[in-house]
């Protein structure tokens, strides 16, 4: 399967290092839980999550009175998956859809982080679905950027809407919400311009394409998807603070999930931003998407 494989870097990283730690488990004791957040910070999983599972899971041995090595593994493997609870029932992270007319999907995030290509590889899964799918080239900042997209609307054979480079962005999504709407697309995504050094005109220009995007459909969009690069560890954590402030983010594609060893990044969003993880990129190929399944996750790291 694919996750398994694009877990691989992280499971013999991050997995090996816990289950190393196991291997050499004699008792439950303060070192060992002390190893064991080292382990976890060591992977990404951050401070502040790193000691919450550590402490949650002290309680959980003691209450349970684990003693075995299989009985404390259980314990860790249990606690990982509860993370993504809320009060007892499994995180919302699926998509979601409109109701009548087209979806709209915003996709948001810094430059190189692998939004074009989640737009890519998700217009491919949905034309192939049988699904009527249309691009919206918003990110007019960069010319790259325009033909990139337009790139993989070739490959998906799917349709977009593009101006030229330093086009208004709000002008484009007007076309391409009018488009969808006349022609009955059954999914909009609008790829977007991440300027985080600049918050304000950042803000504005979202700001401003959502208003577009209402004045047509005021229950749209139905996502704002925040990609961030897995490899960039904690600083992936700072840049969706960041953009948390400029706009409303309804959920995370963690992309290149497949290129880190320290797959906690993934502990460390769901335990800090309360955002849901939904989509995970897991390699560059069309097919390299998949939508976040927290168990698939956690026993992959540690199989
Ligand atoms: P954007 O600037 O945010 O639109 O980023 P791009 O979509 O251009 O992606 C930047 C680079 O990351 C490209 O070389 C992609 O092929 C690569 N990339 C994107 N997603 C993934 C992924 O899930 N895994 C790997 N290994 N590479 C990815």
């Amino acid at each position: 399967e694919r996750y398994d494989k694009g877990l691989k870097k992280s499971r013999q990283g991050f997995g090996a290092k816990i289950n190393a730690l196991l291997a050499n488990f004699r008792h439950v004791d303060e070192d060992f839980f002390e190893d064991l957040e080292e382990t976890l910070i060591e992977s990404d999983v951050g401070f502040e999550t790193a000691v919450r599972i550590s402490n949650e899971l002290q309680e959980e041995v003691k209450l349970r009175n684990a003693k075995s090595k299989a009985d404390v593994s259980d314990a860790i493997v249990e606690k990982l998956v509860d993370l993504y609870e809320v009060e007892g029932q499994d995180e919302d992270n699926s998509l979601h859809f409109a109701e009548n007319g087209p979806s709209v999907f915003l996709f948001v995030g810094v430059n190189g982080v692998g939004k074009t290509t989640t737009i890519g590889k998700l217009a491919h899964k949905y034309e192939q679905e049988g699904q009527k799918v249309l691009l919206a080239a918003c990110d007019t900042f960069r010319a790259g950027a325009i033909e990139q997209l337009n790139e993989w609307a070739v490959r998906d054979h799917v349709d977009i809407v593009k101006k030229q480079a330093q086009s208004d962005p709000a002008a484009v999504v007007f076309d391409a919400v009018k488009k969808a709407q006349a022609e009955d697309y059954d999914i909009l995504l609008v790829d977007t311009a991440g300027r985080l050094q600049n918050k304000v005109n950042l803000m504005n220009e979202l700001a401003k394409i959502k208003r577009v995007i209402q004045r047509e459909l005021p229950d749209s969009p139905q996502e704002v998807l925040l990609a961030l690069d897995a490899t960039t560890g904690q600083n992936a954590l700072t840049q969706a603070k960041q953009f948390k402030d400029v706009t409303e983010v309804t959920g995370i594609v963690l992309t290149k999930l497949d290129g880190t060893a320290r797959g906690g990044i993934v502990l460390a969003i769901r335990n800090e931003l309360h955002l849901p993880v939904k989509l995970v990129g897991l390699g560059e190929q069309m097919d390299d998407l998949r939508e976040f399944d927290a168990e698939k996750f956690v026993y992959g790291l540690f199989k």
